[in-house]
């Protein structure tokens, strides 16, 4: 990974190359931000850049042998750790699954880990017999070049087993850069992070989600583009989620599904529960997540109705007209309903249950059924 492939973010890059220049890296750092942002990809351009042995241009060679590994994440003085499932897991246990899920995106978020192996998130954890592993490879001597870089995704997981890793921060080998990357700085351990160097994410600028969009989604509209490097707000995740929607089917069966909601015919909710049964998971998390945005749409446009609304022309007429239908404490409870089926259906819920039951529930909704403050959604499913 070089500087140049990590996407926008060019006041961290500036950054990161000065501490190099003037031979101040600091041993440890914490990027923190939404994954969107890019902080994985940041810290293995740097880990690389840190590495390489004919930097040029503020950017790393991209040909030595130092960032011929670095790139195929094989580099022996490269080290990585990240939250696994089990007890007693660690990361060398994970490490093609690791390096595959890189290939595939390395702005994705912890979830997606956690689908790949095989788990959520409550089960997930950085072990104590991982943090000895990593304490004993980063007091050998480094194999290749200088320096010795461990890169820790979401410290987050760390639980009191982070402690261990506290004298290894406040005094590492020489030559040992330490970069944590996690997204809230509230929910890692103080005693860590008030040893780091912190380096806040910004959102990414408009103007390079859309770039990404059109090189990327070359069956977008302008008009769509432009929207959707909005919605997104700098997290490169949501960008691709929603363009994948537009080019592909959610935003289209949204509607669709809204229409046989409001009809309430329950043969043809079995129906479409099928239907949608079949996608693959995710777009069906695609399909709720752009229903989130149909309904936060809806309420800023009952509250402001000078709001721009932004959302497809065909979108939005539907909106307006269904808004007329549902009042704002309504709109709150389908939201509710959204959030709990993508939490089902990260969590391996049945498809076909999940939709069954949203479709009753929704129907329910919009037919103004449900007295207020009547919570419905957390028993049957899954
Ligand atoms: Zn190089």
């Amino acid at each position: 990974m070089q500087f140049r492939q990590v996407l926008g973010q060019e006041d961290i890059k500036h950054y990161l190359r000065e501490v190099v220049e003037k031979d101040r890296i600091p041993h440890a750092l914490i990027f923190l931000g939404a994954s969107g942002y890019g902080t994985l990809p940041m810290a293995m351009a740097f880990a690389q850049y840190v590495m390489c042995e004919d930097r040029q241009a503020g950017d790393s060679c991209g040909r030595c042998r130092h960032c011929y590994k670095s790139a195929k994440r094989i580099h022996p003085d490269i080290h990585y750790t990240f939250p696994t499932i089990g007890s007693k897991s660690t990361s060398a246990e994970f490490s093609s699954d690791w390096r595959s899920f890189l290939e595939q995106n390395m702005y994705a978020e912890v979830f997606d880990w956690f689908n790949r192996i095989g788990g959520d998130n409550r089960q997930g954890n950085i072990t104590k017999d991982e943090c000895l592993r990593l304490l004993k490879a980063l007091s050998m001597k480094t194999f290749e070049g200088e320096f010795k870089v461990q890169i820790l995704w979401m410290p987050e997981f760390l639980g009191r087993e982070g402690n261990r890793l506290l004298k290894l921060i406040e005094e590492p080998p020489d030559n040992t850069l330490f970069i944590l990357v996690g997204q809230q700085q509230e929910e890692i351990l103080n005693t860590i992070t008030s040893r780091c160097q912190l380096v806040p994410f910004k959102p990414l600028d408009e103007k390079v989600l859309r770039k990404h969009l059109i090189e990327n989604f070359p069956r977008l509209k302008g008009e769509e583009v432009d929207q959707i490097s909005v919605l997104a707000k700098g997290d490169l995740n949501i960008a691709i989620d929603l363009a994948e929607q537009k080019e592909g089917i959610a935003a289209n069966i949204w509607l669709e599904w809204m229409r046989i909601a409001y009809k309430g015919n329950g043969v043809e909710m079995v129906s479409w529960s099928d239907r949608f049964n079949r996608l693959d998971r995710e777009a069906q998390k695609n399909f709720f997540r752009y229903g989130l945005y149909f309904f936060r749409e809806m309420i800023l446009y009952q509250l402001y109705p000078e709001h721009q609304i932004l959302l497809m022309e065909k979108e939005s007429l539907a909106m307006r007209k269904l808004s007329n239908l549902i009042e704002l404490r309504s709109i709150q409870e389908a939201i509710e309903l959204a959030n709990d089926s993508i939490f089902h259906l990260e969590r391996n819920g049945n498809a076909r249950i999940v939709m069954l039951d949203n479709s009753i529930q929704l129907n329910k909704i919009l037919r103004g059924k449900i007295p207020t403050g009547n919570r419905f959604t957390k028993k049957q499913k899954s």
